[in-house]
């Protein structure tokens, strides 16, 4: 197996042994490495003290000294240094009252959630598995390190993120930890809509994102959700998606719900919240009959892929291929505005006496229409000729 880490996260665990803190690899770059996979974020724990951290490196970021953690940046790699912790008593079921800083490792991996994220190691490559994650993580299972119970009420994410590796590793849920989700369920009502969005992201990418999905559905945890959809097979059914924003627009559609009542309820972005409402009007024409192509004008593969999946699934239609689509929107004249061989100043030159104003744009949007229909060719003396000979005699 080849040397763990980058050179940069490497070089920020070496110079904390040097200065005599324990220092190893934790986490889910672990449980990534020992299954064959890049590592995305690279975490270090040590025994060193936030203030020590800052101490040893030029440049660091504050990312909550009270939790620990400090941001190295090594030569322009960020890499996260959290100091060995426990967690207090929690009396939400979401944030810890406190922490407390401690000197061992083991008291640090006991704080964390599942057996396959409770791994560490050194930097010559020893592994530090106290509660036999490796072999979870060779038998595709998620179990809970500890009490499950006790470990959901400390913090419901948890829960979500438990059917969040089953989707994005393909795991089970060990049956212990999965009755235990069973009757807390309702406690992920305490969570912050930010935090089980942020789960959902990465459920919606992986490759089980429908078995996870079922899961969510037999645990009840779908219950507690802020917004859900209420039957029971298509939206596992809309699964593997293209990437968040597909998962996001099938559950919109699974549930019939509206593009704001999702980005509402999750506090999607205005980028997600567009993405909705595109797959809904796409849908809309599409029950009418079918597209021309003034629907797909403006619109993206994605927007326009996610929307054929849901088509096929929702409402039975036989989907279009993907080429068929790349085809339909490589015909189109034009893909938006911009691609116009006129720009509003070319119009205002064409009328001397005539003071820029709202005119202009109305002259654009013509032309837009005509250009799309392809009634009109796509080139400025074309445009220019139409102009004067045929749009100003309909003003
Ligand atoms: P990803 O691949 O998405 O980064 P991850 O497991 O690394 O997954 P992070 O949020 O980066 O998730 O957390 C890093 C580590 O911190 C986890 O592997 C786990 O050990 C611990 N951890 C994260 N969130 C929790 C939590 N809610 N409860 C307990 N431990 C947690
Ligand atoms: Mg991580």
């Amino acid at each position: 197996m080849h040397m763990f880490g980058t050179a940069n996260s490497r070089a920020v665990a070496e110079r904390l042994e040097r200065a005599g803190f324990e220092a190893v690899f934790v986490g889910g770059a672990v449980r990534d490495h020992l299954l064959g996979k890049e590592p995305k974020d690279i975490d270090i724990a040590t025994a060193a003290m936030p203030e020590q951290v800052k101490a040893l490196f030029p440049a660091t970021v504050d990312l909550g000294t009270d939790h620990g953690t400090v941001l190295v940046i090594e030569q322009g790699e960020p890499v996260e240094v959290t100091t060995f912790r426990t967690e207090g008593t929690y009396s939400d079921n979401r944030r810890p009252d406190d922490v407390q800083f401690v000197t061992s490792l083991d008291e640090d991996l006991k704080r964390r959630d599942f057996t396959i994220n409770a791994l560490a190691m050194t930097l010559d490559g020893g592994i530090i598995d106290p509660f036999g994650g490796r072999s979870d993580l060779a038998s595709g299972i998620i179990r809970a390190v500890g009490e499950p119970a006790v470990r959901f009420g400390e913090d419901a994410l948890r829960m979500v993120r438990a059917v969040r590796f089953v989707s994005v590793l393909g795991f089970s849920v060990e049956s212990a930890t999965q009755e235990a989700i069973r009757r807390l369920s309702g406690t992920v009502r305490n969570l912050s809509v930010e935090r089980i969005k942020a789960e959902f992201d990465k459920l919606f990418t992986g490759a089980s994102a429908g078995q996870a999905l079922g899961l969510i559905e037999d645990t009840g945890l779908s219950e507690s959700m802020p917004l859900y959809p209420a039957g029971t097979v298509p939206f596992p059914a809309c699964a593997p998606f293209r990437n968040a924003l597909d998962g996001w627009a099938s559950l919109m559609a699974a549930g019939g719900f509206e593009p704001s009542a999702v980005a509402n309820a999750y506090k999607l972005s205005n980028k997600e919240r567009a993405y909705l409402r595109a797959v809904q009007a796409l849908l809309k024409t599409r029950r009418r009959g079918g597209y021309t192509a003034a629907d797909y004008y403006g619109r993206s593969l994605d927007e326009l892929l996610t929307a054929e999946k849901l088509a096929a699934v929702l409402l039975g239609d036989k989907p279009a291929a993907e080429q068929t689509i790349r085809d339909a929107l490589g015909s189109l004249p034009i893909r938006s505005k911009q691609d116009l061989a006129v720009r509003g100043g070319d119009i205002i030159g064409w009328e001397r006496s005539r003071r820029p104003g709202q005119w202009v744009g109305a002259v654009l949007d013509a032309v837009e229409q005509a250009v799309l229909h392809g009634e009109l060719l796509n080139d400025a003396n074309a445009i220019k000729g139409w102009y004067e000979h045929e749009y100003k005699h309909e003003e």
